[in-house]
């Protein structure tokens, strides 16, 4: 299927976090051990993401993270973060053209952020949008573009926003970041 038989869809369209936390269901069972399998592909967004973290002085731990790929998810499903009481976090990724093959290195790095935000810095979805229509954060739930180059040639001035990421990662480790001047 291909991205251009829907072109209404131009911006990734992600999940919902399933916050699994099963609270009163302690069991006998002991906690599984910290855990690291995260496929190659997405390794060079895990060490982008442990560099931003420590360019912030973010004390968050990626070494207990379980990564996988999912072909044949719901297609408008691009990733989603379990998080089950004495397992390690886990994210799924669908793998199909939308979500990951036809998306750019920021959209790829969107995805795997947000889902990191849920998974490892315990981030919530928020909706909220800035005067000029711009989602506040990268945990906002239906677009991970949010500092993504064009993927059509149209789309006007606020295409090409990759001058954006700097605030919107500042913002995934600091929520309380100000409102920067583009977004006024
Ligand atoms: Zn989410």
């Amino acid at each position: 299927m291909s991205l251009r038989q829907h072109p209404v869809r131009i911006r990734p369209v992600i999940h919902s976090v399933l916050l699994a936390i099963l609270f009163g269901c302690h069991s006998s069972s002991q906690p599984e051990p910290s855990q690291y399998s995260v496929p190659a592909e997405v390794e060079p967004f895990m060490q982008s993401f442990r560099a931003e973290a420590l360019k912030r002085n973010s004390p968050v731990s990626t070494e207990n993270l379980i990564i996988t790929f999912q072909s044949g998810q719901q297609e408008d499903i691009c990733g989603q973060c379990y998080l089950d009481p004495g397992k390690p976090p886990r994210i799924t990724l669908n793998n199909n053209s939308f979500c990951w093959q036809q998306a750019n290195q920021q959209e790829r790095e969107g995805l795997i952020f947000h889902e990191l935000g849920h998974c490892l810095l315990k981030r919530l979805h928020k909706t909220d949008h800035f005067p000029n229509g711009a989602y506040v954060t990268l945990m906002n739930p239906d677009n991970v573009g949010v500092y993504a180059p064009c993927r059509y040639p149209v789309g006007g001035e606020e295409c090409d926003k990759r001058d954006r990421r700097a605030y919107y990662i500042d913002e995934l480790f600091t929520p309380t970041t100000p409102m920067p001047d583009w977004a006024k």
